[in-house]
This record gives C-alpha cells, sequence and structure tokens, in this order.
C-alpha cells in the first residue's frame, strides 16, 4: 500500500477577498445591495497583446485591467508581470486595494492590472514593446485622474517609465502623474523604491514589540527577495531582527546566526537566486514556512499559507508583505493558534502611501525631501496600526477582520453619501 500525502485545494484568492468582504458585510449590518456593489468591479478591461518577438515571429498576450472601486478617488494599483496572473487574481488584487487605499484614508479607489507573461523569458526589448502595447490598449482607462498604475510583481520603474511616456506621448503633454514607482529622474519619489518594505518592517516591529519580543533580539524568516522582501529583511536585520531564513522562487537558504542581508544581496544580483549562498544551507521553500522563528513574513505571492500547512507555522507573528499570502481557512487556524497576523492591508501599505506622496508630488510639482517622505510613512503607518490594534484589542477581533471592516465602512459611507446615478 502506498501512502499519498493529502492534497490540499487552496482557496483561490478571489474567494478569500469575497470571504472577507462578506464578513466584513455582515459584521457591519451592510445593505445586501451595497454589498453586491462592493463585490463587483467598477470596470474590466482584457486586452489582447501582440508582440512581435526578436527572432521576427509573433505570440500574443494577454492583458488585464481591473477597476474595482472609485467611490472615493480614482483608481490606484499595481501591474504584474508573471504567468500565473488571470482575470480572477486581478480582481482579487483590486478589491484589496481598494481597502487598502480605504484604511489608510488615500484619495483613491483600488485598481490592478497584469499580463499573463514570465518577463524571465524575454529580452528587454520584448518586455518594453510589451509593457507600451498594454498601455496604448489601456489608452483612456488609465490617468492622473483616472487610473495609476505602480510596480508589482514582475514589473519595476523602467515598466512605469514606458507606461508613462506611451501615456503621455498619445495624449501629446507630459503626465508624470500617470504612473507611480517611476525613475527618480521622471518625477519619482525618493524613497518610493523602499517604500513597500520600509513599510513592512515598521509594522513588523511593533507587532513584535506588541509581544514583548523586541528587546530579545528577534528572529524572522522572509519568503520572497523582491523588491518587497529584500528590502524587509535587510531593514528588518539593521533593526537587530535575526533574519535566519529567506527564500525565492527557487528555493530557501537559512543560517540560525542571522545571514548576512547585504552579502545575500550580492549573491542574487550575480545568480539570480539566494541558492547556493555561501553563508547559508539551503533547504526547501516550504521549510521556510515552518521555520522556529518569531516572525514569518510572506513577500511573494497569494495563498502560500493554507490549510494544508497553518498547523505547521511555528512563527507567533506573521506579517504579510504580500498580498493575500494567507487563505481565510489559515487565518481561522492560525488563530485559534494563538499566531497574531498582519494583514496585507495594513502591513504592506508603505507602497501606495508613497505612491500617494509621488502623485501629490507631481500635482505640485515639488520634490518632497528623502526626510520628510519618510517621516510621514512612518507617521502614516503608525497611526493606521495604533486605530487598527486599538480597535481589535475593543472588539476583540483579529487584526485582518478590524481592518477590513474599518475600510469597508469607509468605502461604503462614500457610495452612500454619493448615492446612485442615475
Ligand atoms: P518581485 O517580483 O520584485 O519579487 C517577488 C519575489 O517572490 C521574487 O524573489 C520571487 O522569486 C519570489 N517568489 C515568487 N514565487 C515564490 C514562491 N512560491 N515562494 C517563494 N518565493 C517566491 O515582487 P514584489 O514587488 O516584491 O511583490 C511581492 C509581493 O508584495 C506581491 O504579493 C505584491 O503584490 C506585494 N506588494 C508589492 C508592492 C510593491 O511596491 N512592489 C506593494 C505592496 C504589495
Amino acid at each position: 500500500m502506498t501512502l499519498t500525502a493529502p492534497i490540499t485545494i487552496v482557496t483561490p484568492p478571489l474567494a478569500s477577498a469575497k470571504q472577507q468582504l462578506a464578513e466584513a458585510a455582515a459584521y457591519l449590518e451592510l445593505d445586501r445591495g451595497l454589498h453586491e456593489m462592493l463585490e463587483k468591479p467598477r470596470r474590466e478591461m482584457t486586452v489582447s497583446i501582440p508582440l512581435r518577438r526578436d527572432d521576427g515571429s509573433v505570440t500574443t498576450f494577454t492583458g488585464h485591467r481591473v477597476q474595482h472601486n472609485l467611490s472615493r478617488g480614482p483608481a490606484k494599483g499595481g501591474i504584474r508581470f508573471s504567468s500565473s496572473v488571470d482575470l480572477d487574481e486581478v480582481r482579487a488584487l483590486a478589491m484589496w486595494m481598494t481597502w487598502k487605499c480605504a484604511l489608510f484614508d488615500l484619495p483613491y479607489g483600488g485598481a490592478k492590472g497584469g499580463v499573463t507573461i514570465d518577463p524571465r523569458f524575454h529580452s528587454r526589448p520584448e518586455i518594453e514593446r510589451v509593457t507600451r502595447r498594454y498601455a496604448s490598449e489601456l489608452g483612456e482607462f488609465i490617468g492622473p485622474e483616472r487610473d495609476i498604475p505602480a510596480p508589482d510583481i514582475g514589473t519595476d520603474e523602467q515598466t512605469m517609465a514606458w507606461i508613462m511616456d506611451t501615456v503621455s506621448t498619445g495624449r501629446g503633454i507630459t503626465l508624470p502623474g500617470a504612473v507611480t514607482g517611476k525613475p527618480l529622474a521622471l518625477g519619482g519619489s525618493l524613497g518610493r523604491p523602499d517604500a513597500t518594505s520600509r513599510g513592512v518592517a515598521v509594522v513588523a516591529l511593533q507587532a513584535l514589540s506588541s509581544h514583548g519580543m523586541l528587546p530579545h533580539r528577534p528572529t524572522a524568516a522572509v519568503q520572497g527577495f523582491g523588491k518587497v522582501g529584500a528590502g524587509a529583511a535587510r531593514m528588518l536585520a539593521e533593526s537587530g531582527v535575526r533574519v535566519v531564513a529567506v527564500s525565492d522562487q527557487y528555493g530557501a537558504v537559512c543560517n540560525y546566526n542571522g545571514i548576512d542581508i547585504r552579502a545575500l544581496e550580492q549573491h542574487v544580483a550575480g545568480t539570480g537566486t539566494v541558492v547556493g549562498f555561501a553563508h547559508g544551507d539551503d533547504i526547501a521553500g516550504e521549510a521556510l514556512l515552518a521555520a522556529e522563528v518569531d516572525v514569518l513574513v510572506p513577500c511573494a505571492v497569494e495563498g502560500v499559507v493554507h490549510a494544508g500547512n497553518a498547523h505547521t507555522v511555528r512563527a507567533r507573528i506573521i506579517v504579510e508583505g504580500a498580498n493575500g499570502p494567507t487563505t481565510p481557512e489559515a487565518d481561522a487556524i492560525l488563530h485559534d493558534r494563538g499566531v497574531l497576523v498582519v494583514p496585507d492591508i495594513l502591513a504592506n501599505a508603505g507602497g501606495v502611501l508613497v505612491s500617494y506622496f509621488e502623485w501629490a508630488q507631481a500635482h505640485q510639482a515639488y520634490r518632497w525631501s528623502a526626510s520628510l517622505i519618510e517621516e510621514r510613512l512612518r507617521a502614516r503607518m503608525m497611526e493606521a496600526w495604533d486605530i487598527v490594534w486599538d480597535e481589535a484589542q475593543r472588539r476583540q477581533r483579529s487584526l485582518r477582520e478590524t481592518a477590513t471592516a474599518i475600510a469597508v465602512q469607509r468605502v461604503a459611507e462614500a457610495h452612500t453619501l454619493r448615492g446612485l446615478y442615475p
């Protein structure tokens, strides 16, 4: 007889997002019609992107942009280039952006975009052509007062520069406010590249402090070593946290004496992966989630902590650098086990906060200093943390339930005040 491990069906992101909204709607006793409006994206666009390859052949990709909600302002959200992108994933990520912007009281609705493409298998000119065609297909859909993209998985400040140029050229004017996360030379903001990581670190330290762990050189494991994970690992290490395990999509590396994050960044710059780092042991990526650490910081993709592995998590705190890394079933298991989960819409909002600062700077045509940005980022992260933490303590609810309910209430209020057209 062969024994096989039970297969866990991981709840897809859109089902998770809808379930979280349904719980908030029930708690807030929202009218059914309003709940239904908040569940459905306001606008969606799916586009075909034919790419002339470097060898002259043509391959056609699919891209999406979903504007989930526009009640509180123009839509805001990242653009992802990944082979796992599909419309439902983009819908979920757009809904989470709506709640994140509302939780931080930013004058935005939520959006997300994505192209189903693995950028690792394409040259830079091919990625540029895909980006420009995607942006031009979205056409009037995006712009400073309509919908403002930013980087996400597989995209970066160069992608944003191409989008800005495509939108600007199409309209015959220069529109720096059309995207955020641009290069500094094009009106990007100081502090934007590190902003998400900085916010994650601020919140992680606060969570560790709430458990009295901060003075005892706490330990961390960070999943994902990209724009968010690498910065979060570095900033945690610089704040005295011993980062003992780090992973990427190829595997993980572990060193219980603490990983030298700068040295690991150099290794990744040379090899493209954390695997094979000389000052640590290679372990399986999944093993990182069960590492014996104080705080686990998932900074990769959705659904990585699920019903099948939540009971193996040994960290006492999870800080969600990624969007949607914990499924609702895992949330329930972790809650029963007393693990504190700091939800994505609170933990990783540093990026959209400084994106907002960048957009405000574009409107003012005035650059803010790095110190001002860092100070305001820290202040807004702490303010949101305090509001969510205090309310969660008062109501004896989880941080996710509390954060989502606050955000949904704000969006619902905006809907109600605006009324229905016609
Ligand atoms: P990125 O493309 O820069 O990095 C992603 C990293 O995750 C890479 O190291 C990749 O190898 C790794 N990865 C992918 N699949 C993995 C897996 N199954 N296991 C372990 N590692 C895996 O992307 P990013 O911008 O750092 O985004 C990471 C997450 O943070 C996403 O969920 C994104 O939506 C979220 N986020 C990003 C920002 C931002 O400003 N970039 C802001 C808020 C939230």
